[in-house]
């Protein structure tokens, strides 16, 4: 049985490669742009790897404009089957991946197409794309993984400057908080804009990520959750953009500091109606978040009735 297991210096991928001891670790330098980084992460982190340089074009205006590569797991699984002819592939993809390519349902088409054509040289056998960790969350991962201080050796940046964590990038973004919310300090300064841009594209289904950023964020700022019907404005049956404001409450959030979440219980659909009457209003705030807890009444010693 051959195992090769894509490595990249990151989280996933790192674990993955101490707790599955058998087979290679390969990394694929493709020509983006922080695979120097990546590879000294690997380094610092003693994985043993074996690597593979396909430099056949300037890849890092297209990764620069564009974080993320079209079925870029098709292309280095296809490599890894050029160059080793495994019967396994392993990637380090958990539950919640961000990236389509890395699902159960994309990586059994993956297998499929390479034991179909890039495995002529195997004979007709299987080549398996699989990831160990598609029940688990990145957190669970970290939480059962018992060497966590040797995470802060690992590197996810799509835009290194000076050899560094940019601070800005999704990527940083996601490693950044993880960490920091298990007490690791990164030395990463995220930036108001990659935190704006999370803050407002989470999904409030989405509970679990932005209840960890929030987390995150409270470490260094206050972050205060206000209510938008009775506190902003009047309570009535009026449409939305005819609301009446509650000046003297819109005043003081917009004097509070910190981060100001608007928490309200009105629909997705009210969305663009809401953010219309609160710029009419100048109302200042950093996310809008279009759902509340579904009880009847919070009883919470952190609530307040006013500011
Ligand atoms: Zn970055």
């Amino acid at each position: 049985m051959k195992i090769v297991k894509l490595v990249s210096g990151g989280i996933d991928s790192y674990i993955m490669s101490r707790e599955i001891t058998d087979g290679i670790n390969l990394y694929i330098d493709f020509g983006q742009k922080y695979a120097k980084q990546e590879i000294k992460a690997l380094e610092r982190l003693r994985v043993k790897f074996e690597k593979i340089t396909i430099n056949t074009t300037d890849t890092s205006a297209a990764i620069n404009s564009n974080f993320y590569i079209n079925n870029r797991n098709l292309c280095l699984t296809t490599l890894a089957c050029m160059f080793y002819s495994p019967d396994i592939i392993y990637l380090g993809a958990n539950k919640y991946d961000s990236h389509i390519d890395k699902s159960e349902y994309e990586c059994e088409k993956m297998s499929e197409i390479l034991s179909r054509y890039a495995s002529e040289k195997l004979n007709g056998k299987k080549v398996i794309v699989k990831s160990p960790y598609w029940n688990k969350s990145k957190e669970q991962m970290i939480e059962e993984f018992s060497d966590k201080q040797k995470l802060l050796d690992t590197f996810s940046c799509y835009n290194p400057i000076n050899n560094k964590p940019c601070g800005d990038c999704p990527a940083c973004l996601r490693r950044t908080v993880l960490l920091e919310n298990i007490g690791l300090k990164t030395g990463v300064k995220l930036s108001e804009r990659i935190i704006h841009e999370n803050l407002n594209k989470i999904h409030p289904k989405d509970r679990d990520r932005l209840s960890r950023l929030i987390f995150y964020l409270q470490k260094s700022s206050k972050v205060t959750a206000v209510d938008i019907d009775g506190i902003l404005c009047e309570c009535s049956n009026k449409p939305i953009l005819e609301k009446v404001p509650i000046k003297s409450n819109i005043d003081k959030l917009n004097n509070l500091g910190g981060y100001n979440l608007l928490f309200t219980a009105r629909l997705e659909v009210d969305r663009k109606d809401t953010e219309q009457w609160l710029k009419k209003h100048k109302v200042k705030y950093d996310a809008l978040i279009m759902s509340k807890l579904p009880y009847h009444t919070l009883i919470d010693d952190r609530s307040k009735k006013e500011f």
